[in-house]
């Protein structure tokens, strides 16, 4: 199946593991074989049958506008000059059409995906020049609000997005640049697909009905997305997607803000928590809960709206699917729970192509 399908996966963060760890020097690494304490490497990329991957080229929120900008061209220079240095595995994708033919040929078609839209620094400009450096989704916001679009993780200021938020969302749509609604609340996912022309994605999500995280997309949302057209790319990240987690990370967190409240220092909360963790074992998210968003995405949005988007490298992988090298496990049990071969064709990377494809229709007739 994956000789016929590019299976596309909308979120990888080996790009920021090669700047933290190699400092961007690739002289440092070879990738060719196995890269130690990751979960990304072209062996792996082989084994698991990657036919397209969005690198992402995140960077800190707590990064200033103008560095913000300048680190996130850096990081697009990393991935050009992974393409680069791997020509028989990689290459460089622009279009849908790009995906197609580079999975044709038998290499890895590497997009990049820009997470987080405080790397514009408030700037049409920019955004419109990032697009020629080759980004192809942007994710409005990371954990932090922007100046014009609201966060899933941030205290609500705009409940959605400002006139210049929505500025963006039209540029891009103009651009043909996807526009990606993981990490921002609720609100701004109901605001942008209230003006958006094209289909958005959510590059690496899950159902807030299947683990109620602040992270993951509502029914609602959900709903509204199978008129916009868009598709929701099923995250690994355990505490997105397994309730049983969340909850014991809720759990946790409250324990530690309750020793902080009486007053206990830094060493003393650690080794309270130690002996927390030991009587709490955290309990591990699966491959099969995976499959459950996607089961459940397919009933509410419909099976033309779902994706993958690992976050590997990112914090994503779980039991059954560890690193690059597992999807095929996630096809077998999206087989066994009866699923075609067609509908999981469409999971794996047809949805996102299609996706893709109507953004570009649109973008040109905008031109
Ligand atoms: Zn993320």
């Amino acid at each position: 199946m994956l000789r016929l399908v590019p299976l596309t996966d909308g979120h990888n963060d080996l790009p920021w593991l090669l700047r933290s760890r190699f400092k961007s020097d690739l002289s440092l690494v070879d990738l060719t074989k196995s890269l130690a304490n990751s979960q990304t490497d072209i062996p792996r990329l082989r084994e698991g049958g990657v036919g397209a991957q969005f690198w992402s080229v995140w960077v800190p929120t707590s990064l200033p506008g103008s560095e913000a900008l300048q680190t996130t061209i850096e990081q697009i220079d990393l991935v050009h000059r992974l393409c680069d240095a791997y020509p028989k595995d990689l290459e460089l994708a622009l279009t849908s059409d790009d995906i197609v033919r580079i999975h044709r040929s038998g290499k890895v078609a590497s997009l990049i995906g820009m997470e987080g839209g405080h790397s514009i620094n408030n700037s049409l400009a920019a955004l419109r020049m990032l697009y020629r450096l080759g980004a192809r989704y942007m994710t409005l916001t990371h954990s932090k609000n922007t100046d014009w679009a609201d966060s899933a993780t941030d205290t609500p200021k705009l409940n959605g997005m400002n006139g210049f938020g929505e500025s963006v969302v039209k540029e891009m749509n103009r651009l043909g640049m996807l526009v990606d609604l993981s990490h921002v609340s609720a609100d701004t996912m109901r605001h942008v697909l209230r003006i958006a022309k094209a289909p958005v994605i959510f590059s690496h999500s899950g159902s807030r009905a299947v683990c109620d995280n602040p992270r993951n997309v509502p029914d609602d949302v959900l709903s509204l997305l199978k008129a916009n057209g868009g598709v929701v790319m099923v995250v690994f990240l355990p505490s997105y997607v397994s309730a049983r987690i969340h909850d014991h990370e809720r759990m946790r967190d409250v324990e530690v803000a309750r020793l902080r409240s009486a007053g206990k220092s830094d060493p003393e909360i650690g080794a309270s928590m130690a002996a927390w963790d030991s009587d709490h074992p955290a309990p591990k998210a699966t491959l099969k809960e995976v499959a459950d968003h996607i089961d459940h995405i397919r009933d509410v949005a419909g099976i033309d709206h779902v994706g993958i988007g690992s976050d590997f490298d990112g914090g994503g992988g779980l039991v059954g699917l560890e690193d690059v090298s597992k999807y095929p496990a996630l096809i077998v049990e999206l087989l066994r729970r009866g699923y075609s071969e067609e509908d999981v064709a469409k999971v794996m990377g047809l949805n996102l192509v299609r996706v893709l494809r109507d953004a570009e229709r649109i973008a040109a007739q905008a031109k």
